[in-house]
């Protein structure tokens, strides 16, 4: 039985066999063979060295001849791998030893030397790692063709471990068979994380080395809830695990109860409690969680798992959907969010050299005006169905803000022109997501009517630290005082504005941040759905005194380590069961 710490970003135990897959979506159960196949696989993986030889040879030779050095060196070593008898010995005697098929013999044989060399010291050596699994993916390419496992066909409840998954990858997972997730990178708010929190799946991720400690096959316990995943439990840890998860859902139940009492605190002050989601299909369980209209839909996930461009058809039925489970309530539709970890198919195998950076969300529409405008003509369309706003991220400038508004008004044109009827008066805002966007909010308040703080990109960008990247995944945190200082600003610089503020980063599905963020001016905040039920409960249990007095305690302190556990303790009286 091993124990690993990593993060929890989405609550719930798990306990499930493991389905590793790596970021190829190659799957390598651990399947037994009968010994009279073993001699078969014994031949398959001859014949998959040979081809991955021969292969590599090819590559080898045009490299030679165009740019030599240093590509050529990475060829020769890997090639001297495959030519290594020892190796292959070592991987057809555990065919025999063992009777498993070739693909798990060379998995499991590869993930072990891997794992070697990622605890040398030395980084030459332990960047090796890499290599090894190049190589491994060379010969699982021979081995198993082409075809990639569709983990949206599943037929078997499993946990799936990887290395690192992408949001389109995690949005496929069905969950009545994918019970849980595991990966060795990603951070809390991570897209691949966050959209396993909105499927309702329970995952741990920023386990560092878990993909090389674990076979397919293998029994693990994933919990959600603080961070551990255990493999191969034993008998007595399964028992308690069973019995956690199901009070868990016992508490979940008892929640549920309270799901559509109104979100108001113990002295009677209304807070709007609005759903983020990625799909159209989720907007139904904001409906049941109680919530009270979409904060968020985040309309990049159209793109990301199609070979071609949404057509404005395709905008619009997913708006109407959307539209039509809050008739009245507000829908706010983000523009696209796409680039850094969200890339349509096609910029898929050109990644930037600092993505977070680059020509992402706003940046990138402004560059792609045809299919910005597509998307206005969508929501302009979709506006007359309820009551639609418009929301603009990563807005650094007012520049930015005057060019996506023009853009918008030359779509209005466009409409009148045909007559299309549309909303005239529709509602403008913008995500404060960086702090060049905080620090001008009292500037960018006077051209919108509202403001979503998105905490997740804040934080990033105040910090540098990246969302998703595990090795820094301990310095990210909201609770960092310019962080907070940042989010302070913005309320205060909206209310002076007299604009709506509302909040819809992890941080408002975060228990611990609900007094502060209260005691701070928030009314409304837009959330993943399955963590409704808990944040009304917390808000249903105190008193704006209360709020008050954690926003004085915490602005008196200098440490992010000093408020987090404040803020956890402060939470811990509100709702013990939740911790
Ligand atoms: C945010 O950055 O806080 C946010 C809500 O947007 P996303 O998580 O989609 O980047
Ligand atoms: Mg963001």
């Amino acid at each position: 039985m091993e124990i690993k710490k990593g993060i929890a970003v989405s609550p719930g135990i798990a306990i499930a066999k493991s389905l590793v897959i790596d970021s190829e979506d190659y799957r390598i159960p651990r399947r037994s063979i009968m010994p009279s196949q073993r001699m078969a696989e014994v031949q398959r993986t001859r014949n998959a060295f040979k081809g991955a030889i021969s292969e590599l040879t090819q590559l080898e030779s045009v490299h030679d001849s165009t740019e030599g050095g240093k590509i050529k060196d990475i060829f020769a070593v890997h090639l001297r791998f495959l030519h290594d008898r020892s190796l292959r010995k070592r991987i057809t005697d555990l065919v025999h030893s063992e009777s498993v098929t070739a693909e798990y013999a060379v998995s499991t044989t590869f993930r072990e030397i891997a794992s070697h060399f990622t605890k040398e010291k030395d980084s030459y050596i332990s960047e090796r790692a890499a290599d090894i699994y190049d190589i491994e993916r060379r010969l699982l390419r021979q081995l198993l063709g082409r075809k990639r496992e569709n983990l949206e066909r599943l037929t078997e409840e499993v946990a799936v471990v990887a290395r690192e998954l992408s949001p389109t990858q995690t949005a496929g997972f069905n969950k009545k068979f994918v019970k849980g997730i595991a990966s060795d990178a990603g951070g809390r708010t991570s897209h691949a994380a966050i959209v396993a929190r909105s499927l309702g799946i329970p995952a741990v991720v920023a386990l560092e080395d878990l993909t090389e400690t674990i076979s397919g096959g293998d029994t693990v316990i994933i919990d959600g809830n603080h961070g551990i995943v255990i493999v191969n439990p034993d008998d007595e840890t399964i028992r308690q695990y069973e019995k956690y998860s199901l009070e868990f859902v016992e508490l979940e139940h008892k929640l549920d109860a309270i799901k559509q009492k109104p979100a108001i605190t113990r002295d009677g002050v209304k807070i709007t409690l609005l759903g983020n989601i990625e799909f159209p299909d989720e907007a139904e369980l904001v409906l049941q969680k109680g919530g009270e209209g979409i904060g968020l839909y985040r309309t990049e996930f159209l793109y990301l798992n199609r070979p071609t461009e949404p057509t404005e058809d395709d905008h619009y039925q997913a708006y109407a959907e959307t539209i039509s489970v809050f008739k009245h309530r507000p829908v706010v539709i983000r523009t696209m969010d796409l680039g850094a970890d969200k890339y349509t198919q096609s910029r898929r195998f050109a990644p930037e050299p600092n993505p977070f950076l680059g020509l992402r969300s706003i940046r990138f529409c402004l560059q792609n005006l045809t299919m910005f405008k597509t998307q206005f003509h969508a929501i302009l369309r979709a506006s007359v169905l309820g009551k639609v706003k418009i929301m603009f991220p990563l807005i650094t400038n007012l520049q930015e803000l005057m060019q996506a508004k023009m853009i918008l008004r030359d779509v209005m044109e466009d409409l009148d022109e045909d007559s299309i009827a549309y909303n005239k008066n529709i509602q403008i805002g913008i995500m404060i997501e960086t702090p060049s966007a905080a620090l001008t909010a009292s500037t960018l308040a006077r051209d919108i009517d509202f403001f979503s703080i998105g905490t997740n990109d804040l934080t990033q960008y105040t910090l540098a630290v990246d969302r998703g990247n595990e090795l820094v995944s301990t310095l990210y945190s909201e609770a960092d005082p310019a962080v907070l200082r940042l989010i302070r600003t913005v309320i205060q610089d909206a209310h002076k504005a007299q604009i709506d503020l509302h909040v819809c980063g992890e941080m408002a599905s975060d228990p611990e941040y609900i007094m502060l963020l209260l005691g701070m001016g928030v009314r409304t905040i837009s959330l993943t759905p399955p963590m409704i039920p808990e944040i009304k409960q917390i808000i249903r249990s105190v008193t704006m005194e209360d709020c008050n007095n954690v926003v004085r305690k915490v602005l008196a302190m200098n440490s992010e380590r000093q408020i987090a556990s404040f803020l956890r303790d402060a939470t811990r009286k509100i709702l013990p069961e939740a911790f």
